[in-house]
C-alpha cells in the first residue's frame, strides 16, 4: 500500500561474537530482501577456504588498507584479531542514493563508528549464541580456522558479547529460521517507521485536501 511512498534507505548492522550464525543469517536474509544489499568490507586477513573475493570481502595487503586510510575511502574501520577491517564508503553511498538499504556484517567498533555518523539511518542487531558451549562447537564445526585461531576467537567473544547493550535488538540464535523471520520482522516494522517515508507528508497532505479542491483539481 505504501509502495509509492519515497522511503529513506537504512542501514542493517548485525554484530555479534564469531560463530554465532550472523554471516549465514545475513547471507539467508539477501536470498529474500529485494531492496536489501550487502556492504562488502575490505579486510587484511587471509582469505579462508570458500571465500571468494568481491563477494565474502576485499582482500588487501596492510599496506593498501593504510593507503586507503589515507586516502579517507572508509566510513569505518576497526582492528579486529589483529587484522584490519573496513567498509568501504562509495557502495553505500551509491546504494543509499539508490533508496536500497544495506547490511553490515561488522563488529561492535564499527557500529559505534556508524552511530556516530548516522544514528537515525542506523537499525542495529547483536546475534548471541544460545550457549558458549555451542559457539565453541560451531566454530570447529565451520572446519575454516586453526585451533589456536579458535582459542583466540573464543577469549574474544566474551569481550564482544559486552557490547550487547549498544543494540538496539538482540537475536539469541538458536534456530536460524526463527531468527531469520525475526529479522525480517525487525526490517519491516523499521522499513514503515515514520521518519524514513520522505514522501508520507505529501501523501498525507493530499488526503486532507478539502473536497471542493479535489473535485476541482479533478
Ligand atoms: P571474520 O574474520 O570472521 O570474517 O570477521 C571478524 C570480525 O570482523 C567479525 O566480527 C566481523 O563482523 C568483523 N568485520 C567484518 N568486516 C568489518 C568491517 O568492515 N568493519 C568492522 N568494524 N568490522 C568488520
Amino acid at each position: 500500500m505504501l509502495a509509492h511512498i519515497k522511503r529513506r534507505g537504512l542501514m542493517l548492522v548485525l554484530s555479534s561474537p564469531s560463530g554465532a550464525g550472523k554471516t549465514t543469517l545475513c547471507s539467508r536474509l539477501l536470498e529474500t530482501e529485494k531492496n536489501l544489499t550487502l556492504s562488502v568490507s575490505v579486510t587484511t586477513r587471509q582469505k579462508r577456504p570458500g571465500e571468494e573475493e568481491g563477494k565474502d570481502y576485499y582482500f588487501v595487503s596492510r599496506e593498501e588498507f593504510l593507503d586507503m586510510i589515507e586516502r579517507e575511502l572508509f566510513l569505518e574501520y576497526a582492528e579486529v584479531f589483529g587484522n584490519f577491517y573496513g567498509t568501504p564508503k562509495k557502495q553505500v553511498l551509491e546504494a543509499l542514493a539508490q533508496g536500497k538499504d544495506i547490511i553490515f556484517d561488522i563488529d561492535w567498533q564499527g557500529t559505534q563508528q556508524l552511530a556516530q555518523l548516522a544514528r537515525t539511518d542506523l537499525v542495529s542487531i547483536f546475534v548471541l549464541p544460545p550457549s558458549i558451549q555451542e559457539l565453541e562447537t560451531r566454530l570447529k564445526l565451520r572446519g575454516q580456522d586453526s585451533l589456536d585461531v579458535i582459542a583466540n576467537r573464543m577469549n574474544e567473544s566474551s569481550h564482544e558479547i559486552s557490547h550487547w547493550p549498544e543494540y538496539d535488538y538482540v537475536i539469541i540464535n538458536k534456530d536460524l529460521e526463527r531468527s531469520l523471520n525475526m529479522a525480517r520482522s525487525i526490517l519491516q516494522a523499521e522499513r514503515l517507521k515514520r521518519n524514513r517515508l520522505l514522501g508520507l507528508a505529501d501523501f498525507v497532505n493530499q488526503l486532507r485536501l478539502p473536497m471542493k479542491e479535489r473535485i476541482k483539481e479533478k
